[in-house]
């Protein structure tokens, strides 16, 4: 199976306030720093989808209040 990227995970440090409800969404793909502030998988603000995880990358876009999470194709 391919391990090649299907898209990218973009995060707007602006937007986010850390209340970390992507992180419930999807545990599995993003982690909380100690304040609380999402970690993504690359742990910078972009981080390669890979397909296995899509699922869980558009559920944490979806449970962002704030829009600070979008997926790019
Ligand atoms: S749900 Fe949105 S605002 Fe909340 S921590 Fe995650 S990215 Fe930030």
């Amino acid at each position: 199976m391919s391990t090649e990227p299907v898209g990218t995970l973009v995060l707007d440090p602006i937007r986010c306030d850390g209340r970390g409800m992507c992180h419930d969404a999807a545990p599995g793909l993003i982690e909380l720093d100690e304040w609380g502030y999402p970690l993504l998988p690359s742990g910078t603000l972009r981080a390669p989808i890979e397909r296995s995880d899509m699922k869980a990358a558009r559920d944490a876009t979806h449970a962002c209040p704030l829009l600070a999470l979008h997926i790019e194709r």
